[in-house]
């Protein structure tokens, strides 16, 4: 079996692979190779599949380029960076990597919490800068969490994840809102389901999103919305950049709409929005809350596993087409 590699990944899934006796390609770029690059690599051999990353777009043009693979297995949860109704036209199977550490993405979304309501980046911003002159009872005074609320909005794997973190750890409030009601969420930590967006908004001092991107989820958090949140409040944001309409959230906090927000996806990725990274109140991660060796070895894993199910039994683990 031959399998294309789109750039290089942790090494679990190269081993397993190669143990089996697959030949393993990856392509050798450090940027993300464009669309025009990754049909020219998948046009040099018959590959039977191929995994991707979310920074590749994948569509019929690329899918024309090998049409002897059988699957594409993205190697992340996410998956809107394929044409999954495309592939599923042509038979091929989508699949992520959903697994075993929705808890590495939810530490990352507590990090980032942490960090709006205890200052921490902006202390450490403040301190290297040369700033810090001595003990001033009035320099940067944060946030207690205990009773306050924490709004998830989608609360699968990792939203459940860091609520329940946000709750045990912190004896914060949970709210959600979900088109599924999460029965075990509510038993474990009292979660109160809302049924609008609004109402969430306008109740909890820490929204987290955690919705997958979908045409029903763009620009989730717009303008109007922002408006409806807390000007104490603080938006987490570790799903995908394009749920925040993000031009209108740069507004939102130059106008201290809102009292911060923490950010590890961003709608132009890799570009950030002009403006936001001249903020003091926001936090800026480069898309790496599951980037724990447990976790991304977990992630290399699975593709691995993906790809074999499917090419020797024909049997699709983690398969995301309908
Ligand atoms: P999941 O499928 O378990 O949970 C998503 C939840 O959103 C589900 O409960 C679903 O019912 C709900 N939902 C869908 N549409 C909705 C809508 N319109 N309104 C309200 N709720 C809605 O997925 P997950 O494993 O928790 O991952 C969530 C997302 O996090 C992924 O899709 C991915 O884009 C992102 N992610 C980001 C990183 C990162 O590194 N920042 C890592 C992993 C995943």
């Amino acid at each position: 079996m031959k399998i294309y590699i789109t750039r290089q990944i942790p090494e679990p899934a190269l081993k397993i692979l190669r143990d089996r006796g697959y030949e393993v390609t990856v392509g050798d770029g450090i940027r993300p190779p464009t669309k025009k690059e990754i049909i020219k690599a998948l046009r040099k051999k018959q590959y039977d599949g191929v995994i991707t990353l979310l920074t590749d777009p994948i569509d019929g043009d690329v899918f024309d380029a090998v049409p002897s693979a059988k699957i594409f297995a993205n190697y992340a949860v996410g998956y809107n960076n394929i044409d999954v109704k495309e592939a599923t036209k042509r038979g091929i199977t989508v699949t992520n990597t959903a697994g075993n550490f929705s808890h590495t993405v939810g530490e990352h979304t507590i990090a980032l919490l942490l960090s709006l309501a205890s200052n921490v980046v902006r202390g450490d911003r403040f301190t290297r800068a040369g700033k810090y002159r001595g003990w001033d009872p009035m320099l940067f005074i944060g946030t207690d969490l205990p009773g306050k609320t924490f709004g998830i909005i989608g609360a699968g794997r990792i939203g459940a994840s860091a609520a329940k973190m946000a709750h045990r750890g912190f004896g914060m409030k949970v709210m959600y809102t979900d088109i599924v009601q999460n029965e075990e969420l509510e038993n474990e930590c009292g979660a109160r389901r809302v049924n609008t967006i609004e109402e969430l908004l306008k109740e909890s001092d820490a929204v987290s999103l955690h919705v997958p991107l979908l045409d029903s989820t763009h620009h989730l958090i717009n303008e109007k919305r922002l408006s409806l949140m807390k000007r104490t409040a603080y938006l987490i944001n570790t799903s995908r950049g394009q749920v925040i309409d993000e031009k209108a959230l740069v507004k939102a906090l130059k106008e201290d709409q809102i009292a911060g927000a923490a950010l590890d996806v961003y709608e132009f990725e890799p570009k950030i929005t002009r403006g936001l990274a001249r903020l003091q109140n926001v936090v800026l991660t480069p898309h790496i809350a599951s980037s724990t060796v447990e976790a991304r070895s977990e992630m290399s894993k699975i593709v691995a596993e993906n790809v074999i199910s499917l090419l020797e039994k024909g049997v699709a683990l983690n398969k995301v087409n309908n």
